[in-house]
């Protein structure tokens, strides 16, 4: 039997000085060789695996980039800046000049603005498709496509990507394929249907209490060898790293990642049955059975960790779901910001903040409506006293009994 992904990383074990349970922070910018000739050969690529100089690689990074290749089945990681330096580092690595990508149109705002305002300046254009039509997908494969790109529940419509139908059709054309678990850490192991570059915003779910920016990449060694590469490497020369304290903060995180991954699911299930129950309509949870793909995301998921922690919910007006958010955050059951993974409910306006970077066209042409209220529902507080507030203030909103 496989392990599981929480058991995966925990199997991973850094000591500190003298035995500690902890590994230490390793702060050093810069490392010793006793051995001049040795630095000249890590230059020269002849001499692998030494610390060198942070941006390159750092002892505290690399265990929580361990972590990370563990919880995603893969063979290494390598923790970044942010999410988006994990996605455009590994893009423009992959694609290595001028390129053609086909994306799911429903992604997150900030990686929808890269691909429509940078890329084309770089030579590299991007098709958006709907996440779960395949056959838009190959229609949109060109000569000069290399990358099919994917987030496993998109942000913020919680469409389900299909990724074995997805790495089949990568794998037929000869291209790689990358997908963002943003959304579904320890939930979903892309690796395992086939993905070839796992991307994570570790200011989510993975940090878990909104206080620190991070991303991570994980892949095959040649891959992360090749973003940290001093010639070539889009992570070395550009310089989006991680710094040693954000990852220690993570490496302890990622511990507890499992039951809040568990945590986030149960509350966020309880409210969604309990809104689908009292007939409010527009709620969209992939627990749900009424979710489109609902099916398909019960296959895909690793068992033990729930469906996840993010419920979106129509209110058919801007107005309406602003009034809604505002009443929530007075009632003290969540908080009015961007967002998601932390420990308490955030909620947000998807068409007017994280996605406002799409024009209005796109959103109406992917099904984003101005009316959508996005709930990262959070993992404390009594479920049902949570659900009775909400059920109040809903009913305030929309003046029903
Ligand atoms: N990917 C997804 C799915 C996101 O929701 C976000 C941010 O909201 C990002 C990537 C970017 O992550 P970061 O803010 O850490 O750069």
């Amino acid at each position: 039997m496989k392990n599981s992904p929480g058991q995966r990383m925990r199997d991973i074990q850094h000591f500190g000085e003298e035995g500690g349970v902890t590994p230490v922070i390793d702060h050093a910018a810069t490392s010793t060789f006793l051995n001049p000739g040795e630095m000249e050969q890590v230059f020269t690529g002849e001499k692998e695996g030494c610390y060198l100089y942070s941006r390159h690689s750092n002892p505290t990074v690399n265990a929580f980039a361990q972590k990370v290749a563990a919880m995603e089945d893969m063979p290494a990681a390598f923790g970044v800046a942010s999410g988006m330096a994990a996605i455009s580092a590994s893009l423009l690595q992959i694609l290595d000049g001028p390129g053609h990508i086909v994306c799911s149109n429903t992604v997150y705002g900030g990686t929808w603005a890269l691909f429509k305002n940078i890329f084309p300046k770089l030579g590299i254009q991007v098709s958006f498709v709907d996440p779960v039509d395949i056959k838009a997908w190959e229609n949109a494969i060109r000569p000069e496509t290399k990358v099919l790109y994917t987030e496993t529940l998109s942000n913020p419509l919680l469409a389900v990507a299909d990724l074995g139908a997805l790495a089949k059709l990568k794998k037929n054309h000869h291209l790689k394929f990358v997908v963002d678990n943003t959304f579904t850490p320890l939930l979903i192991t892309p690796a395992h249907w086939g993905a070839d570059v796992v991307v994570h915003s570790c200011t989510k779910y993975m940090s878990g209490a909104s206080d620190l920016v991070g991303g991570a990449i994980a892949a095959d060694l040649d891959f992360i060898n090749q973003l940290k590469d001093v010639n070539n490497g889009f992570v070395m020369l550009q310089g989006p790293v991680m710094d040693a304290r954000v990852a220690y903060e993570l490496y302890s995180r990622l511990d507890h990642l499992p039951v809040r991954m568990q945590g986030h699911s149960r509350s966020a299930e309880f409210l969604a049955t309990k809104l689908i129950e009292q007939g409010i309509s527009g709620v969209v949870y992939p627990g749900l059975q009424g979710h489109p793909q609902y099916e398909l995301i019960a296959k895909q998921l690793n068992p033990g960790y729930g469906y996840g922690g993010m419920i979106t919910l129509d209110l058919d007006s801007r107005d309406r779901a602003v009034e809604l958010a505002q009443k929530l955050q007075e009632q003290k059951f969540g908080l009015f910001a961007v967002s998601l993974g932390f420990t308490r409910t955030l909620m947000s306006c998807p068409a007017s903040s994280t996605s406002s970077e799409i024009p209005v066209e796109e959103q109406e042409k992917m099904g984003l409506k101005s009316g959508l209220l996005r709930l990262s529902i959070g993992l404390i507080g009594d479920d049902q006293l949570m659900t009775e507030r909400f059920l109040k203030c809903y009913r305030e909103v929309m003046k029903v009994n």
